[in-house]
């Protein structure tokens, strides 16, 4: 079972998604384990205080290392022996992350995920522990929660037990480098539109090959790079 713990500023903030919908039932059953931890509880600062004026001037604050640091050692003394989490800290600087990124964190057994805020984190924090960067995209966002979010949240449908088996995850968009097929429920007829007759035919292989080829078209049309990259890779055995 992973665990993950979110070093934040604002826990209370992550606590209200994680206690939600899939991850607050993953949760509650055991299949993963996710903390939320204060980074403003390890400060050594009598009033409290967690940033300062960034050297060299320049409006905002930068948080500090001591908080951080302490903070993260914490989690990783109560991680137990042998404990080896990757650090991950959430920024724009980061890699863009992808599914193959998830997959491959979705591996790991622990994950301490560093939210940022106002102008980011003092560098030395970082190259102390040795944080890795991660992006949720080419643009700025007020937190570092949301991202972390995100990346937990992607992680965590990969878990054994979060989803009630491997096809629910795995025939999803991204999965296999293309996007899924479009989706339909009932009724069958809705302001004149019709669902497709192969998905009421109760005719399995019929509908897989329909399926399998809208998730190629639609591919083509919404994202013709990923087809690219698909048809390159080796043994792209999806659009076979
Ligand atoms: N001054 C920083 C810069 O220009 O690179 C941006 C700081 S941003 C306002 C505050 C925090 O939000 C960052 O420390 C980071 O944790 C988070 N953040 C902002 N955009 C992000 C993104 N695209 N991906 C991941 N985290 C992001």
């Amino acid at each position: 079972m992973i665990r993950i713990n979110i070093a934040t500023l604002f826990p209370e903030m992550c606590e209200a998604f994680l206690s939600e919908s899939i991850i607050g039932r993953a949760r509650k059953s055991g299949a993963v384990e996710i903390g939320c931890r204060n980074i403003r509880s390890y400060t050594l600062d009598k009033h409290r205080r967690v940033d300062d004026k960034p050297f060299g001037g320049g409006t905002g604050m930068v948080m500090q290392a001591q908080p951080i640091y302490d903070c993260v050692m914490s989690i990783i003394g109560d991680l137990g022996e042998g404990a080896k989490p990757r650090l991950i800290y959430m920024s724009p600087q980061g890699r863009t992350l992808t599914q193959d990124i998830v997959r491959e964190l979705a591996a790991e057994d622990d994950l301490i995920i560093l939210c940022g805020h106002y102008e980011g984190v003092d560098q030395r924090v970082l190259d102390e522990l040795g944080f890795e960067e991660i992006s949720v995209g080419d643009y700025v966002v007020t937190g570092g929660e949301m991202p972390a979010l995100i990346l937990t949240d992607a992680v965590c449908r990969l878990q054994e037990g979060v989803l009630p088996n491997e096809d629910a995850y795995s025939k999803e968009s991204h999965y296999n480098g293309l996007l899924e097929h479009p989706q339909y429920t009932r009724p069958e007829e809705w302001r004149g539109r019709r669902v497709p007759e192969v998905l009421i035919s109760g005719h399995h292989a019929n509908i897989q090959k329909w399926q399998d080829e809208q998730s190629l078209e639609v591919t083509r049309e919404k994202r013709p790079d990923m087809l690219s990259r698909a048809e390159a890779g080796a043994g792209s055995s999806c659009i076979s």
